[in-house]
C-alpha cells in the first residue's frame, strides 16, 4: 500500500471525511487523496515520490508558482522578528496601502484570515451601512462557508433561502434570496418585489465555482445599475479573481466598480488571509472606527502580510506577467478545445484569464443549471486518468482549473498531450 493510502486511512479515523476541507477527500471523483509533500513552481510531490504539474495552485493563491524565493525570503525573515504579536504593525499598513494602490474602488480595507470570514463581514457592513436585511446572491456562486450563504438552489421566485446543510437555521438565510447567474430578469423580479429591502448584491464578478462561468455582456453593468437605483450596495466576491484577471481583479478587466470587495486565497500568497474593502464613507462604519463589530485575534498577522506583500509587489512591479499568462492559457484552453473536438466528446471549455473548466455537456454553460447537465462521471473518469499520469486536476467537475505563472510551455505541452491520449485513445 502507497504512503498516501496508509495516510488516508490513518487520517478519516481521526478527522471527519479524513481532511480539513471537504473537496480535498476527492469523494466525488470516487478517489482518494493523494497526500502532498512538497511543491515547487508549477509541480507537486506526493508522499509515495510521485510528480504531479499542480492545476490547483492551492486554489488560486500560488499565481507565481510555489516556492517563489522572494515571496520564501519575505515570510522567513517575517518569522525570524516573530510570528505574531496581537498588536498593530508596519506591514499592515504597506498592505492595505498596497491593495488601496491596485484597486481604485476601495479606499479602506479591513484585512481577516479567511475568504469566508471577509464575504460574511463585507455583508454585515452592507447591512449596517443601509440599515437592511435582504440580500441577493446567484445560485452556483461560493462564498464560503458562513450560515447566511448556505442556501438550497432555489428558484428566483421563492422569498425565502432554505439552508442547504444541516446545522444552519432557518432563520439564518431567510433573508438571502436567490438568483440566476447571467439573468437579469431574475435579479429584477426581487427587486421589484422588495427592492427597498435589498442591503446587497453579492456576485463572483467571473464565476469559479461551478466550474468557470463568465459573465455576458451586459451582466455586471446591469447589477450596477440596479443597485444604484435601489440603494443597495453591489459586493464583488474577487476571493478567486482579484489579482488573478488582472492587477485589479474582475472590476479592472471588465471595468465594472463595486461598492464593497473581498479577497482571499491570491492576496495571502499562501498564507491565510482574506480581506474586504470599498468606499471610506461606508469602511469608517467598521470597528472601532464605527459601530459594525468584526474583530480577528490573528488579522494582520505579520508572517502572512509578508507572504501576501511581497507575492502582491511582484505582480505590480511586473504588468506583463498579466499578459503573457492570459495569453499563455488562452492558447492551452484553445487547444484543449481542439482536442475535445476531434474526439466527437459532447463538451464546453469555458474560460476567463488563466481560469478554465472543461465540462462534458453539449450545453452552453452559462449558469448552476446548465453546468449541472455535464456527465460528471465522465468527468471523474477523466480527472483520474489525468491524475493517474501526473496532471493534478481539481478532484471535482465544479471547480477551476489554476494555472501559474511557473507552468512552461512543455508542461502545457505534456498535459494536452496526456488528455489527447485520454481522449484519443492512444
Ligand atoms: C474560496 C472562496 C471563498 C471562501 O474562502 P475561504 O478562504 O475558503 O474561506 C469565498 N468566495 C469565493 C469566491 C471563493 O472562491
Amino acid at each position: 500500500m502507497g504512503k498516501s493510502e496508509t495516510l488516508f486511512e490513518r487520517a478519516v479515523k481521526v478527522m471527519p471525511g479524513g481532511v480539513n476541507s471537504p473537496v480535498r477527500a476527492f469523494g466525488s471523483v470516487g478517489s482518494t487523496p493523494r497526500f502532498i509533500k512538497s511543491a515547487k513552481g508549477a509541480c507537486l510531490y506526493d508522499e509515495d515520490g510521485n510528480k504531479y504539474i499542480d492545476y490547483i495552485g492551492s486554489w488560486g493563491p500560488m499565481i507565481l508558482g510555489h516556492g517563489q524565493p522572494e515571496v520564501l525570503s519575505s515570510v522567513i525573515d517575517a518569522c525570524k522578528r516573530g510570528l505574531s504579536f496581537g498588536a498593530a504593525t508596519a506591514p499592515e499598513v504597506e498592505m492595505a496601502e498596497l491593495v488601496c494602490s491596485l484597486i481604485p474602488s476601495i479606499e479602506m480595507v479591513r484585512m481577516v484570515n479567511s475568504g469566508t470570514e471577509a464575504v460574511m463581514s463585507a455583508i454585515r457592513l452592507a447591512r449596517g451601512y443601509t440599515k437592511r436585511n435582504k440580500i441577493i446572491k446567484f445560485t452556483g456562486c461560493y462564498h464560503g462557508h458562513s450560515d447566511g450563504l448556505l442556501v438550497k438552489a432555489g428558484s428566483g421566485a421563492m422569498t425565502s433561502g432554505i439552508p442547504d446543510s444541516l446545522g444552519v437555521p432557518a432563520g439564518c438565510t431567510q433573508d438571502t434570496l436567490s438568483a440566476d447567474y447571467n439573468s437579469l430578469g431574475s435579479v429584477t423580479e426581487h427587486f421589484q418585489r422588495c427592492g427597498e429591502e435589498i442591503a446587497a448584491v453579492i456576485v463572483e464578478p467571473a464565476a469559479a465555482n461551478m466550474g468557470v462561468v463568465p459573465p455576458k455582456p451586459g451582466f455586471l453593468e446591469g447589477l450596477r445599475s440596479l443597485c444604484d437605483e435601489y440603494g443597495t450596495l453591489l459586493i464583488f466576491d474577487e476571493v478567486i479573481t482579484g489579482f488573478r484577471l488582472g492587477i485589479s481583479g474582475a472590476q479592472g478587466y471588465y471595468g465594472i466598480e463595486p461598492d464593497l470587495t473581498t479577497f482571499g486565497k491570491i492576496i495571502g500568497g499562501g498564507m491565510p488571509v482574506g480581506a474586504y474593502g470599498g468606499r471610506r464613507e461606508i469602511m469608517e462604519l467598521v470597528a472601532p472606527a464605527g459601530g459594525v463589530y468584526q474583530a480577528g485575534t490573528l488579522s494582520g498577522n505579520p508572517v502572512a502580510m509578508a507572504a501576501g506583500i511581497a507575492q502582491l509587489t511582484i505582480l505590480k512591479e511586473h504588468p506583463e506577467y498579466y499578459t503573457d499568462l492570459n495569453e499563455k492559457a488562452n492558447k492551452f484552453y484553445q487547444d484543449m478545445q481542439k482536442i475535445l473536438k476531434k474526439s466527437g466528446r459532447p463538451y464546453q471549455v469555458n474560460h476567463v484569464g488563466s481560469l478554465g473548466c472543461l465540462y462534458f455537456t453539449e450545453k452552453e454553460v452559462a449558469d448552476y443549471e446548465s453546468a449541472k447537465t455535464s456527465d460528471t462521471k465522465a468527468f471523474a473518469d477523466y480527472c483520474n486518468y489525468m491524475t493517474a499520469n501526473g496532471v493534478y486536476l481539481a478532484p471535482s467537475q465544479f471547480e477551476a482549473m489554476f494555472l501559474s505563472l511557473a507552468h512552461t510551455e512543455e508542461m502545457l505541452q505534456e498535459t494536452l498531450e496526456i488528455m489527447e491520449q485520454y481522449f484519443m485513445g492512444t
